[in-house]
Order: structure tokens, then C-alpha cells, then sequence
């Protein structure tokens, strides 16, 4: 186990984006925070401090939590390639799909429960009784009854789901279920992603938000924009040498790397290309080798301008995805067999994962930079990546899958594609939006409207603050 460090963020300054009664609802639930846990730590235990949706938000929920007067700690588990093949494969099933096909039997869960014992081995002098402890996902899940039997309140958080039930969500859900039995609540980011056997009153549905003030969400000038890309060399024209400052999250400044090596395949995209962006772990769930192919297909009816950027951390960057390097190298070499007009066009870009703010930053520029955001899922419990682009104005395309339906409504705030392996109609969509300036433009106006009424922190923290008040009541 490891702690992640938080540097506390100000509740106001999140206050100050929401309306008086919306600002006032959140200070009161802070207060009620407070009152309630009464010095007790909130802990939150998950696999990974950086790459993907949880890590992400963690990392800002956890910094308005602190700043609220909130005794809040973040610890990332040990594990071991085992257990994360086992933990990954119970992911896949999850979402229906077998992945690598491999056994969710006696073994896996004698490997599973081992590599948990020696986690809970530091929490005993951590956590006190009294405690409130949230798991995230499958991979901490196994840790409930260890806490529970040390006095904690333990939630477990799933981030992960499938709408309708198949023979693998089942073989998921029976390996997880004594696990997540021994947890008091549990939270799901849909309703229809709870295990049909939990009892519905040990459930609440909160899904997830963003972080306005975040590295990867802050308001970015588009010059701005335009020097960064410019700087980490993904656009082309000469970068200028030495470095590029930008400030974090924290207060800090970092800096962008000039022409640090991002090209998995293709060549820098031409500065005035309009850009079709996917960013994603490269996980098959995302179907980064779906898009690619559509695009490759549908090349003839996309403006001559259009290129396609897919873009996903270095492969050792996700600690507990093991199958993130499989996955670049199957997409590496789909782009090596297309021909050269397609290959001209595409491009395959791994951003660096050593430091994290870094990494941010340039998925914050790439998100502004983009004409059209897609996110071609073939499931999705719930799509940050979608909510981070609507909040950048952004016009999304996207598979009409698990919480990415509840985050678009076709037609008025983004684009939804019925069936994910439809590569045509993916396409058309696409090429509507790249055709039609004004429709490009209502649809992002109006998303950023939905994630700042929906999506923003102030809803998640009150609803964690219900959830807890009803634990210790
Ligand atoms: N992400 C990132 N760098 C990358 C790829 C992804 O920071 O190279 C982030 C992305 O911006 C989003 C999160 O990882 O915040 C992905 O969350 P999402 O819910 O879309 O998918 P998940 O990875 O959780 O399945």
C-alpha cells in the first residue's frame, strides 16, 4: 500500500461556478460533513493513483474534501501481475466480454484473497473503528469484512457496469459476491448496474463529476492550446526549444516536454487538420481499432481536412492494466496495414504517464484542440472522457452505451451512435458534425450547459455527505 498525497482545494472556488441556492446547498452539506464524521478519517483504498476515470477523480474530490475541513486519505493497493490479471478479468466480465478468457475458479480466489491479506496487514494501524473506508472497484472490494471486523463503516464503490445481466456478469458478480456483501453500502454509477441478488436498499446511484479546476479541465486560452501542441511536438511546425510552463492544479508549475517521443504511429498532425479525437486507455472495451477501421473505411466521405488522433497513455503508464501494451501494439499494427492515404491521416499518440499533471495538460489541449470527440465504447460504465469534452464545448460522438446514454441526449447536447458496430454510421455522424459549423456549435454550447447542471463536483459531494449521515445515524 501506498498513499497518495492530497494538497486541499478551497470548496469556494467551486462555489463560485454554481448559482447562490447551488453554492449555499453545498457549503450546508459541508458543514453537516463536519459535523458528523467528528474527526473520523474517510479513507478511500483503489489499484491505481494515475490513468483512467477513478484516479482521476479521486484526485479532485478527495483535494475539495480536504479543503472542507474534512480528514480524507487515499491509499493505492500492492499488487502483484496475478492478481491484476485476475482483477482485469473480472472487469471484462463485468462488462459482458470474456477478455482473456482465463478462470475466475478456487485459484484466482486464493490469489485474490492473499494479495488483499497483505494489503488489510497495514490498515490495522491505520484505520480506527469508526472510520469510514470507501473501496473502489473489484480490485479493493475483497478488503470489506478485514475492515469491517476493525470497526470501520465500509462502502464500496463500483465504478464499472453492464445494463443487462449475461453468463459473465454472473461469473463476475459470484466470484465478487462475498466481498461486496460485507460492505454496509455500495454505490453504482446507474441503477441497472447493481448485481441482481444485492439488496436495493444497501445501493445508491451516484455518478461521477468532473473537476472545473482540474489540470485537465481548466479554461485554456487557444493560443495557449495551440502552443502546447505545438511545444510537445503532436502538431506540426517547429517547436520552439527549451520549455513550456504551465501551472497545476495545486498551485505549482510544471512543464510541457518539447518533442518528447508521442508517436506510437503516424507523424505530427498538420496544424490547420480539423482533428477527430479519441482518448482512452488502450483497453478493447474502447474500441480504439473500431474507430480507426471506421475512419479508415469512411475516409472518401470525411472532409480532406479531417485526421484522427487516438490517443492513450504510455503502455507501462496504467499499473493495474495489464493488457494496455497488447492493446497499442494490436492498434499499432492495424495503422501499419492500412494503406498510405490512411496512414497519412491517422495518428496513434501515447502520452507520457511520469508525470501526471503533464499528462493532463495535454489531454486538456488536445480535448480544446478537437473538432469532433468520440468515444466509440462498446460498453461504458461511465465515460469521464465524454463529460471532460462537453465541458470543453466540445461536440461529441459517441456509442449509445451504459452511462454514456444518461451523459448525452442525442441530437441537443452530442451525437449518439445506437449501435457501436455500426462503422458507417459512426462515420456519417462524424462527417454531420465536421459539415455543419452551426450544428458543431449548439451541440457543444449546450454540452458544457449539461455538465455544469450535472457533472460537476458540488452534486457528488452532497450525495457522499447523504450517504454517510445516513451510516452514522
Ligand atoms: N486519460 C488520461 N490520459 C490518457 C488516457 C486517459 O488522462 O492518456 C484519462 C481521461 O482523460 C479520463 C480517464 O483517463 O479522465 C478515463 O476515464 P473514463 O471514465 O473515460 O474511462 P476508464 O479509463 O475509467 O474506463
Amino acid at each position: 500500500m501506498h498513499e497518495v498525497h492530497i494538497d486541499p482545494t478551497s470548496l469556494e472556488r467551486l462555489a463560485r461556478l454554481l448559482d447562490p441556492e447551488r453554492a449555499e446547498r453545498l457549503e450546508g452539506s459541508a458543514a453537516i460533513a463536519r459535523r458528523i464524521l467528528d474527526g473520523r478519517v474517510v479513507w478511500n483504498v483503489s489499484a491505481t493513483a494515475s490513468g483512467g476515470g477513478v484516479a482521476e477523480m479521486l484526485t479532485t474530490l478527495l483535494a475539495y474534501t480536504r479543503g472542507a475541513g474534512v480528514e480524507t486519505r487515499w491509499l493505492v493497493l500492492d499488487g502483484n501481475p496475478g492478481f491484476f490479471r485476475i482483477t482485469k478479468r473480472l472487469h471484462n466480465v463485468l462488462h459482458g466480454l470474456p477478455g482473456d478468457g482465463g478462470p475466475l475458479g478456487d485459484a484466482e480466489r486464493a490469489e485474490y484473497e492473499s494479495v488483499l491479506a497483505d494489503n488489510l496487514q497495514p490498515l490495522r494501524s491505520l484505520v480506527r473503528a469508526g472510520d469510514i473506508v470507501l473501496l473502489h472497484d473489484p480490485q479493493a472490494a475483497g478488503l470489506a469484512a478485514g475492515l469491517r471486523a476493525l470497526g470501520a463503516h465500509v462502502v464500496w464503490r463500483c465504478h464499472i457496469g453492464r445494463d443487462t445481466p449475461t453468463e459473465l456478469t454472473d461469473l463476475g458478480w459470484s466470484f465478487l459476491e462475498p466481498y461486496v456483501d460485507a460492505a454496509q453500502a455500495t454505490i453504482f454509477s446507474r441503477e441497472a448496474y447493481a448485481p441482481p441478488w444485492l439488496d436495493r436498499r444497501r445501493a445508491r446511484i451516484i455518478p461521477p463529476s468532473l473537476d472545473p479546476f482540474s489540470t485537465k479541465n481548466v479554461d485554456l486560452p487557444p493560443a495557449d492550446v495551440d502552443a502546447v501542441l505545438r511545444h510537445a511536438g503532436l502538431v506540426s511546425r517547429p517547436a520552439a526549444r527549451g520549455s513550456l510552463a504551465f501551472d497545476r492544479r495545486d498551485g505549482t508549475t510544471g512543464t510541457v516536454r518539447a518533442h518528447r517521443h508521442l508517436f506510437a504511429a503516424g507523424d505530427q498532425v498538420p496544424a490547420d487538420a480539423r482533428v477527430v479525437l479519441q482518448v482512452s486507455r488502450w483497453d478493447r472495451l474502447k474500441d480504439m481499432a473500431g474507430v480507426m477501421t471506421a475512419f479508415a473505411a469512411g475516409l472518401p466521405g470525411l472532409p480532406s481536412d479531417a485526421h484522427l488522433m487516438l490517443v492513450g497513455p504510455e503502455a507501462s503508464g496504467v499499473s493495474d492494466d495489464p493488457e494496455g501494451a497488447e492493446v497499442l501494439a494490436e492498434c499499432v499494427a492495424l495503422w501499419t496495414k492500412q494503406p498510405l492515404d490512411v496512414r497519412e491521416r491517422v495518428h496513434l499518440v501515447v502520452l507520457p504517464m511520469d508525470d501526471v499533471g503533464e499528462n493532463a495538460h495535454l489531454v486538456n489541449a488536445l480535448q480544446r484542440h478537437a473538432s469532433v470527440v468520440v468515444q466509440k465504447s462498446l460498453v461504458e460504465g461511465f465515460g469521464l472522457t465524454v463529460t471532460e469534452a462537453m465541458w470543453k464545448n466540445r461536440p461529441v460522438v459517441a456509442s449509445a452505451v451504459g452511462g454514456i446514454r444518461d451523459q448525452i441526449a442525442d441530437g441537443e447536447d452530442g451525437l449518439l451512435l445506437a449501435d457501436p458496430g455500426d462503422l458507417g454510421g459512426f462515420v456519417h455522424l462524424i462527417a454531420t458534425v465536421l459539415d455543419d459549423d452551426h450544428l458543431a456549435q449548439r451541440l457543444g454550447e449546450a454540452a458544457g450547459r449539461t455538465v455544469r447542471d450535472r457533472y460537476l463536483g458540488d452534486r457528488n459531494l452532497i450525495q457522499y455527505v447523504d450517504l454517510f449521515s445516513e451510516l452514522l445515524g
